[in-house]
């Protein structure tokens, strides 16, 4: 697989014009655009050299720099880079969004203006059960006879609530007031202006399997449709580095460690069953039932190939 490099300027502006506007839709009625971007890999690369002097350019190339600046968290090269959005999100994934405070927001005004007629519905076969490992997660999905009930609840509840709406406006009630009963489904859309390490902080965050698949799903889009070709290296160092690299703690490198280390004297070799896992597992858990942090290590152990999958152990995924 070839590496990804810098686009010479005529590359880039034609990528950034084709860009620019265009709408990639989320969820039934949303979409996410970008507006405006201000640098690229380079500018990275650029901010990095003014602390590190010229002298980096003789021991690392521009994709060796932003993949080191990345692996050892340098954030501020990465704070020189802008992107301007234009999304369409409903109110309950916006309120999620904008948690995020490092970024900059103009939001749709529905004092100013009525509300956009648009709320998000949920198809009948995508209705999620309640997690019962996670609390604030979803399980699978409703049986589809259920999932017909539910959408049909929704589009009349949805509908009937617009048309309070609409009747409150008519009868002259203000649009600042008359909006308190719209559902969080409802549309809003803004303008989000971000810098670069910000958005791989969120997109870290909201791509993430834990985060609400709704939300995951405008993540997702931002990724991979504006951020992988606006900036290739810094995506990849993002994918490498933090999207699929693994965090091990204190306690999970002692399980390691354990487990490899009875394995090297009984002449056993990976992957290992659970028995091993719990005779190797930290000790502070030893006495606890269920722990959150013991089934993370599996989950980890799993994922490294030391461990045979415990389906019954996993947490159910959101
Ligand atoms: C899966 C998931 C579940 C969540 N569940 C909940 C929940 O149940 N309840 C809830 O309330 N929230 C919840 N959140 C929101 C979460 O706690 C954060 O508020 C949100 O993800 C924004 O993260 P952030 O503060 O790191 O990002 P940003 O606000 O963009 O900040 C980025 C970084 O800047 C720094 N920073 C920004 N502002 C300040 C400040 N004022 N002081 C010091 N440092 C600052 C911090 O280092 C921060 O990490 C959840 C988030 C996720 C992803």
């Amino acid at each position: 697989m070839s590496t990804p490099s810098a686009a010479p300027e005529s590359d880039r502006n034609q990528l950034v014009s084709e860009l620019r506007w265009k709408k990639f839709p989320v969820l039934d009625d949303g979409f996410v655009c970008l507006v405006d971007v201000m640098g690229d890999d380079s500018s990275v690369v650029q901010a990095a050299r003014v602390s590190y002097g010229e002298g980096t350019k003789r021991v690392s190339d521009d994709r060796t720099l932003i993949r080191y600046l990345l692996r050892h968290r340098h954030t501020t090269p990465f704070e020189m880079a802008e992107i301007k959005f234009l999304v369409r999100v409903p109110m309950d994934c916006w309120r999620q969004w904008v948690r995020h405070r490092t970024a900059n927001i103009n939001e749709y005004s529905t004092r100013y203006s009525l509300a956009i007629d648009a709320a998000q519905a949920t198809p009948e076969d995508e209705w999620r059960s309640q997690a019962e490992s996670n609390r604030q997660g979803s399980g699978g999905f409703l049986p589809p006879e259920i999932g017909q009930q539910l959408t049909q609840q929704e589009t009349e509840l949805q509908s009937q609530l617009r048309t309070v709406y609409q009747q409150r406006i008519d009868s002259g009630v203000a649009r600042e007031q008359a909006r308190k009963d719209l559902p969080l489904a409802t549309y809003t859309e803004a303008y989000w202006k971000i810098d670069l390490h910000n958005l791989l902080h969120f997109l870290a965050l909201r791509m993430d399997s834990h985060a609400q698949l709704e939300i995951r799903n405008y993540a997702t889009a931002i990724g991979e449709n504006i951020v992988r070709p606006l900036f290739p290296v810094v995506w990849e160092a993002f994918l490498d580095y933090r999207m699929q690299a693994m965090f091990l703690t204190r306690l999970d490198c002692g399980v390691i460690q354990r487990l490899t280390s009875s394995a090297a004297s009984a002449g056993t070799s990976p992957p290992f069953d659970d028995a091993s896992f719990l005779a190797a597992q930290d000790p502070a858990w030893v006495s606890l039932t269920r722990s959150r942090e013991r089934d993370e290590c599996r989950i980890k152990l799993e994922r490294l190939g030391l461990l045979r999958p415990v389906e019954l152990l996993r947490p159910v995924e959101n």
